[in-house]
């Protein structure tokens, strides 16, 4: 009985440890969140607001429930629907154009890069002719005019970031207005 105690305990404790885990590694490849470094993802540039994060992250499409034509085809083809400002990639919608353009590379690990050129893009970002790939941090683009558009929504969104007002960030990264500040932003 006392065995199978400390074992209980044991897995309680090894659990709340798991919990209490930086995940940032996972979420860098992910567009993820790390609960506890309270700090997100996007094709490696950092977005410290839970608001400008909750934002941008994709979510899941109930293809069922979608009624404009346009979304539909969107989705299809991951693609961008301009009635509803709304981006499809991997049956994820994105309500940011922003987080559009960078939801639609692939995250590599970066053990798995092989090519010294992507290597050394991929720690900021750079266009690899020899590849004929784009890295933007850890997310590479194999079509360059995807890969231009991740560069200019990631300098979006580094700038968002640096606002100091919550709503201003949001506003900028999809092209909104900030009901705090009373002031509207495009591009
Ligand atoms: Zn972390
Ligand atoms: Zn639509
Ligand atoms: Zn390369
Ligand atoms: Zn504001």
């Amino acid at each position: 009985m006392r065995t199978t105690l400390s074992v209980i305990a044991f897995l309680v404790a090894a659990s709340a440890t798991a919990y209490a885990q930086c995940t940032c590694d996972l979420a860098k490849v992910k567009n993820g969140w790390c609960t506890d470094c309270k700090v997100g993802y996007f094709d490696g540039a950092k977005v410290a607001s839970k608001q400008l994060y909750g934002a941008l992250e994709g979510k899941t499409v109930d293809a069922a429930a979608l009624k404009c034509d346009g979304c539909k085809e969107a989705r299809k083809k991951d693609g961008y629907c301009d009635h509803c400002h709304v981006g499809y990639v991997h049956n994820k919608s994105y309500g940011s154009k922003i987080a559009y353009a960078l939801a639609k590379g692939e995250a590599v690990a970066p053990a798995k890069i092989t090519c010294d050129a992507c290597k050394k893009n991929a720690a900021d970002h750079g266009w690899c002719d020899g590849c004929k790939a784009g890295m933007v941090g850890p997310v590479m683009f194999k079509d360059k005019a995807a890969y231009d558009e991740a560069v200019k929504a990631r300098a979006i969104l580094v700038e968002a970031g640096k606002n100091k007002c919550d709503g201003c960030a949001v506003a900028m990264a999809t092209d909104g207005k900030c009901d705090e500040c009373k002031v509207s932003y495009k591009e």
